[in-house]
C-alpha cells in the first residue's frame, strides 16, 4: 500500500463506519486470518463493515485504485476467495445480527453471521432453516453457493429458503432482490456466489424443528466397509426425509465411546439425523446397526444446536486443507469401489472421504428456477485432504486429486461450487451446466466489468 496517500484511507476511513485496517495496524494480522491455512495473503486494506452502508464506498474505493476486491463472511471458503493479496477486503466478520421474526417464520441474517449464530437465534423460538454441519461456517457464502446440511432432505438447499436479499452492486447502487423485486438478480445469486454484488442482509423462510432432535453416530470397522455402504444405499431407498445418514471414512479421533484399539485406525462412521418425533427415531435408527458390527454408537437425543457444533471438534481453522467434489445421482458399486480404495490409503489421521445425503425436497425444484441447478444430485461426495504440516502438501494433494479422478466416471454433471478449490476456475462453466449462460447473462447486466471476480468467477 506503499504507493497510496495516507490521506486517501484518511478519506475512506470517514466514509467507513466501522474500522478501516492496514498493514501496519495491530490486529491487521488476526483480521486476515482465514479458516484454510493454506491461504496467506495480504490485502492493502481491510474494511470491517460495521455498517450495510460500509460497502458502497469500500467498492468504490477498491474500483478508483484499480484494486482487486474481496469479501468476506466467516472466511471459511476452501478457495480463499475472501483474502484477496494487495486489494480491498471487505470484512463482514463484525456484522453478525440475527434478528427473528417467529410470526412470520422468518430470520433477517446480517451478512457476517456464522452457522452458529443464525441456529442460536432461530432455535430460540423451535425454528431452524438448512444450513450446512459446521457451526463456524458463515451464512453468506454457503448460502450463496447453495447450502445443505441436516434438515436439506426434508427442507431444500439453503437459496430453496432464502426469501430475498438486500445488495450493494458494483456501481454502488443499494437494492433489494427477491421473486419480486430484480427477479433475474435473485436468481442468478442463488448459487452464483459472490458474482453479482455484496449482499448486505438475507432473509429466511424458517421451519419447526427441536429443539431437540435425534442424533449421533454409529461406527463400523474398515473391513466392513464394503456391506456398510452397500446396505447404506439399500437402506435410503425407505428412509423417511426427517432422517438423514451420511457416510464418513477416516481414521478413528480418540472419541471417548470409541474403544482405544480403534483410535487412529480407519473406520467407516455413519452420521445420523433425525428431527421427527424423538419417540419415533428409535424404530427407523434400530436397522442401522444391522449393516455390521459397530465398533462404538453414540447416539440420544440432544438440543439441534448442540448437533449443529458436533463436527467444529474436526474441522477447526488453521489446518492445511485440499478438497475436490463430485455430485452422484446414485452410489454406483465403482463409486463405492473407489472410496474404499482410497479411504484405505489415508495419507494424514485427518484426511477423509465423506458421502452428503441431499435427496429430498432439493429434488423437486426445477433445474431453472435459480442458477444453483443440480436438482438431480443425491449425493455430495467430498475428499477432504486436511493436513498440518507443509510438506505433507505434496502427498495430500495427490491423494485428494488421484480419488477425485478415480471416482469421476460415477459422478452425474456439475460440481458444488462452494467445495471447489481456487485451482478449479476452468470447472465453473460445467460446475453450473445448463444455467451458465443465463449466468453469463446476468453478469453482463449486473457486473459487466467483472468488479466482482475475486470468487468462482462467471465472467462477463
Ligand atoms: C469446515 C467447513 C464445513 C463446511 N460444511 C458445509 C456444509 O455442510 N454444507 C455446505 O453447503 N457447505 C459447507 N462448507 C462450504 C461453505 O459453504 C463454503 O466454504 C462457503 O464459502 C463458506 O462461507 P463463508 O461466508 O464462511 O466464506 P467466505 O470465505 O467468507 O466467503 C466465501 C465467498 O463468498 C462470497 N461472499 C461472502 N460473503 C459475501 C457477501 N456478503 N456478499 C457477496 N458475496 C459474499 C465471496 O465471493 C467470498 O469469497 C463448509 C466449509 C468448511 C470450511
Amino acid at each position: 500500500m506503499s504507493t497510496q496517500p495516507s490521506k486517501t484511507i484518511d478519506q475512506l476511513k470517514s466514509l467507513i463506519k466501522g474500522s478501516v485496517l492496514v498493514p501496519d495496524d495491530r490486529t491487521y494480522d488476526e483480521a486476515r486470518q482465514i479458516w484454510n491455512a493454506m491461504i496467506d495473503r495480504r490485502p492493502a486494506v481491510i474494511v470491517q463493515a460495521a455498517a450495510a452502508d460500509d460497502a458502497a464506498p469500500a467498492i468504490s474505493f477498491a474500483r478508483e485504485k484499480g484494486l482487486e476486491l474481496s469479501i468476506r463472511g466467516a472466511g471459511h471458503n476452501i478457495a480463499g476467495n475472501s483474502l484477496c493479496d494487495n486489494g480491498v477486503m471487505i470484512d463482514f466478520s463484525k456484522m453478525k445480527n440475527v434478528r427473528v421474526d417467529a410470526g412470520k417464520k422468518r430470520a433477517y441474517v446480517e451478512p457476517g453471521a456464522t452457522l452458529a449464530d443464525l441456529d442460536l437465534a432461530t432455535q430460540a423460538h423451535g425454528l431452524a432453516t438448512p444450513v450446512g454441519i459446521n457451526s463456524t461456517t458463515g451464512i453468506a457464502g454457503l448460502t450463496l453457493g447453495g447450502g445443505f446440511g441436516w434438515l436439506t432432505r426434508k427442507y431444500g438447499m439453503t437459496i430453496d429458503n432464502l426469501i430475498a436479499v438486500d445488495m450493494t452492486m458494483a456501481d454502488g447502487r443499494r437494492v433489494r432482490a427477491s421473486e419480486n423485486e430484480n427477479a433475474d438478480l435473485f436468481w442468478a445469486i442463488r448459487g452464483g456466489g459472490g458474482n453479482f454484488g455484496v449482499v448486505t442482509q438475507f432473509e429466511f423462510r424458517l421451519f419447526p424443528v427441536g429443539p431437540e432432535i435425534v442424533a449421533g453416530l454409529i461406527v463400523f470397522p474398515f473391513n466392513q466397509a464394503r456391506q456398510v455402504l452397500t446396505k447404506y444405499r439399500q437402506f435410503l431407498n425407505s428412509a423417511p426425509e426427517e432422517l438423514n445418514v451420511w457416510v464418513v471414512l477416516r481414521k478413528a479421533p480418540p472419541l471417548p465411546f470409541l474403544p482405544e484399539n480403534i483410535h487412529g485406525k480407519e473406520v467407516v462412521v455413519l452420521p445420523i439425523f433425525y428431527s421427527g418425533a424423538v419417540a419415533e427415531a428409535e424404530k427407523l435408527i434400530a436397522p442401522l446397526r444391522s449393516f455390521g458390527d459397530a465398533v462404538g454408537e453414540h447416539i440420544g437425543p440432544q438440543p439441534y444446536v448442540e448437533w449443529q457444533k458436533a463436527f467444529d471438534p474436526l474441522l477447526t481453522p488453521g489446518a492445511r486443507n485440499y478438497w475436490k467434489s463430485h455430485n452422484f445421482t446414485d452410489l454406483a458399486d465403482g463409486a463405492l469401489d473407489s472410496v474404499i480404495e482410497y479411504a484405505g490409503k489415508l495419507p494424514s489421521p485427518q484426511c477423509e472421504i465423506f458421502i452428503g445425503l441431499i435427496a429430498g425436497a432439493a429434488n423437486r425444484v426445477a433445474p431453472g428456477a435459480m442458477a444453483y441447478g443440480h436438482r438431480d444430485a443425491k449425493f455430495v461426495l467430498n475428499v477432504h485432504g486436511r493436513w498440518d504440516e507443509a510438506k505433507d502438501d505434496q502427498k495430500c494433494i495427490g491423494w485428494s486429486r488421484d480419488f477425485f479422478k478415480a471416482s469421476a466416471p460415477y459422478a452425474s454433471a456439475g460440481a458444488y461450487v462452494n467445495f471447489m478449490t481456487d485451482e478449479e476456475g476452468d470447472r465453473v462453466a460445467a460446475a453450473y451446466g445448463s444455467n451458465y449462460d443465463r449466468l453469463v447473462q446476468a453478469k453482463k447486466r449486473f457486473d459487466p466489468d467483472n468488479v466482482f471476480h475475486f470468487n468462482q468467477n462467471i465472467k462477463p
